[in-house]
């Protein structure tokens, strides 16, 4: 379940292994690199790859050793009995069940969602200027800001490491945050305080994100909880660093997850508590989150599948030989 590099990397290695894999897409087709445009560390691209221009490679890379895709939306799962049973619907919003899906054995990869604040201006290009100066992974975009200011959202651990990695890149990053606190790990907190490329907005809200669709983003208009004063900040760019919610309410009560929702692995496998049942990605990584640690999961989710299926097998071959 999920096409990102988690999915289809273990749909690349499910097929060569001759498993007969169905990848399941879900609402956003290639996960979240094709909301990114040049993916510069992915290894083996010297030059960069646009970021959906790389889920195309890994798509085709899957389809060409036979792997099956399926555009359809889960709505709920039965893991309680072998084969696995999973619910579908045409999309979310369909009132009724179209495919019933039954499988030896699942791999979740359904990954995470940047969360976002909902204000006008965020949303992806063409209505917002999501891709062109608001962005919510400073790993992926930091780059391209070199020398500007850039404005940092959130009081997290995220927003802090977001804030001092751009500080590589930027001419000034402003941390806005809406309390007088930041809820991050003292020593993030100290790092950031202590920056001289850093200043911090307390009390202080994003309301809108403003700009040109030719240029960007220029500006952002503030509100200060504590004076209640709108001000209109210039800046190039926006990094929402709130938080990732991992795409897995689905699963909830049924798998092994932790308070935020990551789902739980077993030591170096990627073994949920299900047997047969297999995560990898975002959806079970809250630590590194980038691509190609999300292909690296996909392949070892792929290779415990295959020996988890060789193990069923071989166990009914021998119930078999006692039968007779
Ligand atoms: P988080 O701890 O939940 O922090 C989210 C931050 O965003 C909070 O400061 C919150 O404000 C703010 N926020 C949430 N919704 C908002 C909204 N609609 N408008 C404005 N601000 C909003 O999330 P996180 O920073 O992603 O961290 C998640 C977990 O990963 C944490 O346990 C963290 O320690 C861990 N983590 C660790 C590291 C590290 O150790 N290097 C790095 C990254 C993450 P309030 O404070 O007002 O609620």
């Amino acid at each position: 379940m999920g096409s990102g590099p988690a999915g289809l990397t273990a749909a690349i290695y499910a097929s060569r292994a001759q498993l007969d894999p169905l990848v399941i897409d879900g609402p956003q087709p290639g996960g979240q690199l094709t909301i990114t445009t040049d993916v510069e560390n992915y290894p083996g691209f010297a030059s960069g790859i646009m970021g959906p221009v790389l889920m195309d490679e890994f798509r085709t890379q899957a389809g060409r050793f036979g792997t099956k895709i399926l555009n359809v939306w889960i709505d709920r799962v039965d893991l309680s009995a072998k084969p696995f049973t999973l619910f579908g619907k045409e999309s979310e919003d369909s009132a009724d069940i179209s495919h019933i899906i039954t499988t030896d054995a699942l791999i979740i990869s359904t990954g995470a969602s940047a969360k976002w604040l909902g204000v006008p201006g965020e949303a992806p290009i063409p209505a917002g200027f999501g891709g062109n100066g608001v962005s919510a992974c400073a790993t992926c975009d930091g780059f391209f800001f070199r020398d500007r200011p850039i404005v940092v959202v959130g009081g997290g651990d995220t927003a802090m490491e977001e804030a001092l990695f751009l500080t590589k890149f930027a001419s000034k990053v402003t941390l806005v945050h809406r309390r007088e606190d930041f809820r991050a790990s003292k020593i993030m907190q100290d790092r950031v305080l202590a920056h001289d490329k850093i200043d911090v907005l307390w009390n202080t809200e994003i309301r809108e994100i403003m700009g040109a669709k030719e240029t960007g983003v220029d500006s952002v208009r503030l509100y200060n909880s504590k004076t209640n004063v709108e001000t209109v900040f210039p800046t190039q760019g926006v990094f929402i660093a709130i938080g990732h919610k991992p795409n897995t309410e689905l699963f909830r009560g049924v798998l092994e997850m932790d308070a935020v929702g990551y789902l739980k692995t077993e030591g170096r496998t990627m073994k949920t508590n299900i047997p047969g049942v297999f995560a990898c990605g975002d959806a079970q990584d809250s630590y590194y989150r980038q691509a190609v640690t999300a292909a690296g999961t996909g392949c070892m989710a792929a290779i415990d599948a295959e020996r988890f299926l060789a193990e069923q097998l071989h166990e009914a071959e021998k119930n078999t030989a006692s039968n007779w």
